[in-house]
C-alpha cells in the first residue's frame, strides 16, 4: 500500500475540551505521521466553503455555525493507507455507532460534534490539504 497524506480536522467540541494533544496521541499510535499542523478560527465563508457538498443536507446550517463556534486544528497526515486508516480511528460518523476504541466513540459529544474529519478519499484528500495548505507548509 502506498504512502499517502489525508486532511484532519480536530473540530472545536475537541479543542474546546483541551483534547487536542489526546486526539494526536491516537492518530500517531496508529501510525499517522502529522507533517503539518495549523490551530484556526474559520469564517462563515471557509466552512460554507469546506463543506460546500453538504449544502443541501438538513444538517448544513447548523454544521457551519458548529465548525465556526471555536477553533479547529487542521493539519495533514501522511502514512501507508493514510486515507483509510484515518476513517478507521476516527470510526463511524455517529459516536453511537463508532467502535470501541476510537476517537469518535471515546471523545465525541453527538453525531454533528464529533471531534474530528477525516477525508474520505484519496481525491478529496488532494482537494481538501489544498484549501487549508501549500506544499511549502507540509514538511514530510
Ligand atoms: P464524516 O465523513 O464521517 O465526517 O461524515 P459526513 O461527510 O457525512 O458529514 C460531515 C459532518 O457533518 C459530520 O462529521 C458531522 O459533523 C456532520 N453530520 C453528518 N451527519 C449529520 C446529521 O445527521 N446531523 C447533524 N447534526 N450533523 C451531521
Amino acid at each position: 500500500m502506498a504512502v499517502e497524506r489525508t486532511l484532519s480536522i480536530i473540530k472545536p467540541d475537541a479543542t474546546r475540551r483541551n483534547l487536542t494533544g489526546a486526539v494526536n496521541a491516537r492518530l500517531e499510535a496508529a501510525g499517522l505521521r502529522i507533517v503539518a499542523q495549523r490551530r484556526i478560527r474559520l469564517t462563515r465563508a471557509q466552512a460554507e466553503g469546506f463543506y460546500a457538498v453538504h449544502r443541501a443536507r438538513p444538517f448544513f446550517d447548523g454544521l457551519c455555525a458548529f465548525m465556526t463556534s471555536g477553533p479547529v486544528v487542521v493539519q495533514v497526515l501522511e502514512g501507508e493507507n493514510a486515507v483509510a486508516r484515518n476513517r478507521e480511528v476516527m470510526g463511524a460518523t455517529d459516536p453511537a455507532k463508532a467502535a470501541p476504541g476510537t476517537i469518535r466513540k471515546d471523545f465525541a459529544e453527538s453525531i454533528e460534534a464529533n471531534s474530528a474529519h477525516g477525508s474520505d478519499s484519496a481525491d478529496n484528500a488532494a482537494v481538501e490539504i489544498a484549501y487549508f495548505f501549500s506544499g511549502l507548509d507540509i514538511v514530510g
